[in-house]
């Protein structure tokens, strides 16, 4: 049975239609032109086969076929458009900066509380008028002991177990080396008023010693210089540090390089003084050695002992930061856990 010719553009439209619903994009939809419209198409060939319908059939089947193309045409200008304009918004919605969104956050370093603590030392010293002095890790035996008084056979030299790396030269066991070094480059100068912040090493570990830790050494060499001069320094520097209030307690020490010598504590900040665990019920801290130069240190760096005076302190810059972040392991400041180091 023939199809009538209403029929078969029919089934030419549907054809068609399905092709443009189904067309994702312009690729498909120049493809679905060629395969309509274009010169080897459905079009052309309906139209070319024209000749074998009967005569009178001819002009309907021309007329329809010309409708479908029109049709046809407008079609794929309006799907073609639509495409573009989604193809559009796709790209931008892809582009597109979104400014509420939350920021990428920016980490930014900090200072280790160590150094914290050191600047902090430093600048108080400094605001007094002392020079900041820094010297060698590695050291001689000379400059690290026996300059210091402590010839081969002082007893002292068991109380720091050192790091030896030959029987010469060592890593500093404290800041000290830096009293005679700096009065060497200095003398016969005065007045000498330096401080010298560094790391020294013992042979030490536990929670309050580490075989690595941090000194800042004080020296002070003039005309005159006495006791009460070192204790007044000492006292406005606790005062600096900790805040009004504390008290300082000079207890008499020993140390080869000072005579006298005194150990300082100042009353505990945690209690007040009243005793706790942090002070062992004492009521009192030990934040630093000092004394009065030893004659023979002054000597032996070029100094007239007979014509000036001075006095030495170290201080333990752990020491002040575990008392100053009440930390109570010494070990916390090395073991560069974050959680720790970004609370100060
Ligand atoms: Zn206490």
């Amino acid at each position: 049975m023939q199809k009538t010719i209403n029929e078969r553009i029919e089934e030419l439209r549907a054809q068609f239609q399905q092709g443009i619903d189904a067309a994702p994009n312009l690729e498909a939809l120049e493809k679905l032109r060629v395969k309509f419209l274009g010169k080897k198409g459905e079009v052309t060939t309906l139209m070319r086969g024209m000749g074998k319908l009967p005569a009178d059939e001819r002009p309907l089947f021309g007329k329809l076929l010309n409708e479908f193309k029109g049709f046809a045409e407008k079609m794929l200008d309006n799907q073609k458009k639509q495409l573009k304009e989604k193809d559009a918004s796709q790209r931008w919605e892809k582009e597109r900066l979104d400014i509420t969104l939350p920021g990428k956050p920016f980490h930014l370093g900090r200072k280790h509380p160590l150094t914290v603590i050191t600047e902090e030392i430093e600048e108080i010293f400094s605001y007094m008028g002392f020079q900041i002095a820094e010297g060698p890790e590695v050291e001689s035996d000379y400059y690290n002991f026996e300059a210091l008084n402590m010839s081969k056979e002082h007893p002292a030299r068991d109380m720091q177990d050192s790091f030896y790396i030959n029987p010469e030269v060592l890593l500093r066991t404290h800041t000290s080396p830096m009293q005679v070094r700096t009065m060497e480059a200095m003398a016969p100068g005065l007045p000498v008023r330096i401080i010298c912040p560094g790391k020294v090493f013992r042979r030490d570990d536990d929670v309050t010693h580490s075989p690595m830790f941090h000194q800042v050494e004080g020296l002070v060499v003039d005309r005159g210089v006495s006791l009460a001069d070192l204790k007044g320094i000492l006292m406005l520097f606790t005062k600096e540090m900790f805040g009004e209030g504390r008290e300082l307690r000079f207890r008499p020490s020993f140390f080869p390089f000072t005579e006298p010598s005194a150990e300082v504590d100042i009353s505990c900040i945690i209690c007040g003084g009243s005793g706790c665990r942090t002070c062992g019920d004492t009521g009192w801290l030990e934040i630093l050695g000092s004394g009065m130069v030893h004659p023979r240190v002054l000597e032996v760096s070029g100094y007239d002992s007979e014509e000036v005076t001075g006095y030495a302190f170290g201080i333990g810059i752990e020491r002040i930061a575990m008392l100053k972040y009440g930390i109570d392991d010494i070990r916390l400041f090395y073991y560069n856990d974050l959680r720790m180091l970004q609370q100060y």
